[in-house]
């Protein structure tokens, strides 16, 4: 059975490295020249920064499987001290609460080395980069995949490995019931209106004066901040935009 895995981001690839091993036939389908979809880790003086998500949780035994079975460490986000909070009227109040993230987890590397080892274990020809899937045919031999360099591949089975809003731009034949592309449009996408900046400081000037580094905002662009810092010291925020 021939399986299309429509999206590289980390879905459809952790699919495609679970067939991979088990030796079954697919084709994984990225519209960008990159995997990873919306994770993105950024390189500076050799530290890692995620742009996308950053962070998992206790509790979460599929990462955490995932990662133990491919020697991925993760280490814990930085959370000791008092969080501030700024009022739309511009006033600071420090240690409303405790820190935000307290708790959560982030992987040493960013979580593009996830990708990165992901990718490592599946076969380069079983995946297509920079094209699109514009149409799914059903016919008698299976199901036709349009893709945007013109060409056209059939597969038993299709996995929409995307976020239902762009799912819902594929041009289906048959037409998926009026009902069900109404509910995939009105899926928010998440994070779809977030961006992420970091910035890198000479010292953690926060740390010293007994701040987590997370901090919220109702009054300018910069609605959340946390201590982006790599597990080897602090030195980095990131703002949530
Ligand atoms: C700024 C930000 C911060 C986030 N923070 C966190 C966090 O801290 N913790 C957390 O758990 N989650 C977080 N998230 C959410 C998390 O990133 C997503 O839930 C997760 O990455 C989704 O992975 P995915 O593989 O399902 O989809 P995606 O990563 O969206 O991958 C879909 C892929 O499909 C491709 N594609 C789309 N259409 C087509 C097509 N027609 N043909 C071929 N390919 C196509 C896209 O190019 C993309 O690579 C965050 C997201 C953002 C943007």
């Amino acid at each position: 059975m021939r399986t299309l895995i429509i999206g590289g981001g980390l879905s459809g690839l952790a699919l495609a490295e679970a067939l991979a091993t088990k030796g079954h036939d697919f084709t994984l389908i990225e519209a960008r020249d990159r995997l990873g979809g919306r994770i993105l880790t950024e390189h500076h003086a050799g530290a890692a920064f995620d742009l996308g998500p950053a962070w998992f949780w206790e509790g979460q035994p599929r990462i955490a499987a995932l990662l133990n079975r491919l020697g991925l460490i993760a280490f814990e986000q930085f959370s000791t001290g008092d969080l501030l909070f700024e009022d739309a009227q511009g006033h600071v109040q420090r240690g409303r609460g405790g820190a935000s993230m307290e708790g959560s987890l982030r992987l040493m590397g960013g979580l593009s080395a996830l990708i990165a080892a992901l990718t490592a274990r599946v076969p380069m020809q079983n995946m297509v980069m920079n094209t699109a899937v514009t149409a799914l045919t059903a016919t008698a031999s299976g199901i036709t995949a349009t893709l945007s360099n013109g060409d056209s591949l059939v597969a038993d089975q299709v996995i929409l490995a995307m976020p239902p809003r762009l799912a819902a731009q594929i041009q289906c034949s048959p037409a998926l019931p009026d009902t069900a592309m109404a509910a995939m449009r009105s899926v928010k996408t998440w994070m779809a209106g977030q961006a992420k900046a970091v910035a890198v400081y000479d010292t953690p000037f926060w740390r010293e004066d007994g701040l987590s580094g997370d901090a919220s905002s109702r009054r300018g662009p910069m609605v959340e901040i946390h201590d982006a810092s790599p597990a080897s010291g602090g030195d980095v925020l990131m703002f949530l935009l």
